[in-house]
């Protein structure tokens, strides 16, 4: 259906989301390789303009603060900027929020999809020549959509049948299924990339690995749901936005490529590897262990997703780069180093109901 182009290296990515944690890493790596970055992002509760302080004043880069379901708004950025590629990452993205307000992961995973794929669309059919040829809206989706394993199953494979969980994977799985019907009906070049749990810098405090460290760096207790069995696959987020310009660059129209770190543990597991960390870089008079409290299980909660990522390897030669040890020590590091980032996020109570807020930010 859809035929390989050759493309020029230096391009203009209309990237949505760009202001959250894995679109800012994205931005930062494209503006550092020489491509152009438009970021469209309506800035919710979890974008931080502080991400992408770095690039702003780069003549590379331009900002549009722009819901992605405002569809005349994102014709006359189209209009405006005239991107080569799209690279789709706006969403809500916090399992607990979907579960307390499913709405707006309908509104924005779906509905917005929906729209942006519109436009693309209406954009693209405009196009003529190498740019029509060219012309990629790479959506980027989560290993969630695929559902839970059991300890011993085979990892996900592209393949894999969807069977969604929760409020957010199934608004990921609705908004991958749009997709895939853009590119085989409208013959939209599309690609997807489904991956596995990021960690790095810039990611909002009320995530797992984030509130690990927050909590400990106040000594309050450390949450771990249910009896911290649930096995996560841990990428670092540098590696997917490395992946996610690969894809882009070489993947082909029609595919998906599951992307991964090779690296499943344990929530516990994990716990304790930060906790340790933290022992030697802040030293406690106990050990950070000590302050590990299980907590209700989150309803639904998958068992285990792990990835199968060797067509990503085999086909386009992307594999990680970042060691999971080294990967978690440096971003410790980060959060030791960069108060002034998370200290008025948990002050605006970042980690919301369910973990409590910190009570001293001080
Ligand atoms: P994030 O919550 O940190 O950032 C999301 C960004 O999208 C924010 O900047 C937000 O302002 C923006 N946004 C939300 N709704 C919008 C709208 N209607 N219009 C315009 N902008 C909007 O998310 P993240 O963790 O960086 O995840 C980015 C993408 O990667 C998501 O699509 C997510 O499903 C996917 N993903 C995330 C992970 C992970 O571990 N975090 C893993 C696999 C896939």
């Amino acid at each position: 259906m859809f035929s390989m182009a050759i493309r020029s290296d230096f391009v203009k990515i209309l990237l949505t989301g760009g202001a959250g944690f894995i679109g800012s890493a994205v931005a930062r790596k494209a503006i550092s390789m020489g491509y152009d970055i438009v970021n469209v992002d309506c800035l919710t509760y979890a974008a931080n303009l502080k991400n992408i302080q770095s690039i702003e004043d780069s003549q590379n880069y331009k900002f549009e603060k722009t819901d992605i379901c405002n569809s005349e708004e994102i014709r006359a950025i189209f209009d405006r900027h005239q991107p080569d590629f799209v690279m789709h990452l706006a969403a809500e993205s916090h399992v607990d929020r979907s579960i307390e307000n499913p709405e707006t992961f309908i509104q924005t995973n779906v509905v917005g999809t929906y729209r942006l794929l519109e436009e693309s669309r209406l954009y693209w059919g405009k196009l003529s020549g190498n740019k029509k040829q060219s012309f990629r809206f790479h959506h980027v989706s989560t290993d969630e959509v695929y559902g839970d394993l059991e300890v011993n199953d085979p990892a996900f494979e592209e393949t894999t049948a969807y069977s969604p969980s929760s409020p957010y994977s199934a608004s990921k799985a609705a908004s991958d299924h749009l997709v895939r019907a853009w590119g085989r009906t409208f013959e939209l070049p599309v690609i997807l990339s489904n991956c596995s749990n990021n960690y790095g810098s810039h990611q909002f405090p009320e995530k797992f690995i984030p509130t690990i460290i927050l909590k400990a760096l106040h000594k309050e207790q450390i949450p771990v749901y249910g009896k911290g069995e649930n096995i996560r696959d841990w990428l670092h987020v540098d590696d997917h936005a490395d992946a996610l310009l690969t894809v882009l660059k070489k993947g082909v129209p029609g595919e998906t490529y599951n992307i991964g770190g090779n690296n499943e543990l344990t929530n516990i597991g994990l716990v304790k590897i930060i906790c340790r960390l933290m022992d030697i870089k802040v030293p406690n008079n106990e050990p950070y262990e000590n302050l590990i409290s299980y907590v209700t299980d989150r309803p639904g909660h998958d068992m285990r997703y792990a990835v199968n990522a060797s067509k990503i390897a085999t086909e386009l030669g992307w594999e990680p780069k970042v060691d999971g040890k080294a990967g978690f020590s440096k971003t410790i590091d980060w959060y030791v180093d960069n108060q002034e980032w998370w200290k008025p996020l948990v002050r605006q109570g970042a980690f919301g109901q369910r973990h409590g807020a910190i009570k001293s930010t001080s």
